[in-house]
């Protein structure tokens, strides 16, 4: 999920150069030595849910990877928001995408700034219509964890562990919060 440097210019094709801009700006940008167009890049949101089943919620929905980063590993459905989606939709979109889940969305869980890659994290609960799920090809398995059987050495990202950790422990006290952080 990371993000390579911009090479050359989205307008004319040109190699960029990496430098602060002459008109008072203070950081490094995508410099264009031909055209002059200066290329802004800002954080992307990544969405999600914590799709749970049961009448507690005592599991919680995990896809096993099939992508790389991270194959093999597991994780909450997620995914980079889409142009002309809201966060909710998007995260609605994910679940549907890599698990085949059938949810009805609740509240922001976490909102999490992951600085150094330029992300945020947002996750939401949702509830569960049904315990089927049809993984999509990003995914190899679909599959429901109590909070005993979650692997956690074995998570995808650290916002997914934190937003798991989260989960159980409002799960505890009978009430959900919304939650913010950010991983260093
Ligand atoms: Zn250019």
């Amino acid at each position: 999920m990371f993000r390579a440097p911009i090479q050359h210019c989205r307008q004319c094709g040109t190699a960029v150069e990496h430098r602060i801009p002459d008109d008072g700006d203070t950081k490094v940008r995508a410099v264009c030595p031909s055209c002059g167009t200066i290329h802004y890049e800002n954080p992307l949101n990544v969405v999600g849910t914590v799709p749970h089943w049961g009448p507690t919620g005592e599991q919680v929905l995990l896809c096993k990877r099939n992508i790389e980063p991270r194959l093999g590993k597991w994780t909450l459905p997620a995914g980079f928001m889409e142009l002309n989606e809201t966060t909710a939709e998007g995260a609605m979109r994910e679940t549907h995408e890599e698990a085949g889940a059938q949810i009805e969305m609740q509240g922001l869980f976490t909102l999490l700034n992951v600085a150094r890659v330029g992300q945020v994290h947002l996750y939401y609960r949702a509830r569960l219509l049904s315990d089927r799920f049809e993984p999509g090809h990003e995914t190899q398995e679909a599959r429901l964890f109590t909070e005993a059987e979650i692997p956690w050495e074995e998570l995808a990202f650290r916002t997914v562990k934190e937003t798991l950790e989260r989960y159980f422990e409002d799960r505890r006290k009978g009430h959900f919060g919304v939650h913010t952080g950010d991983i260093a």
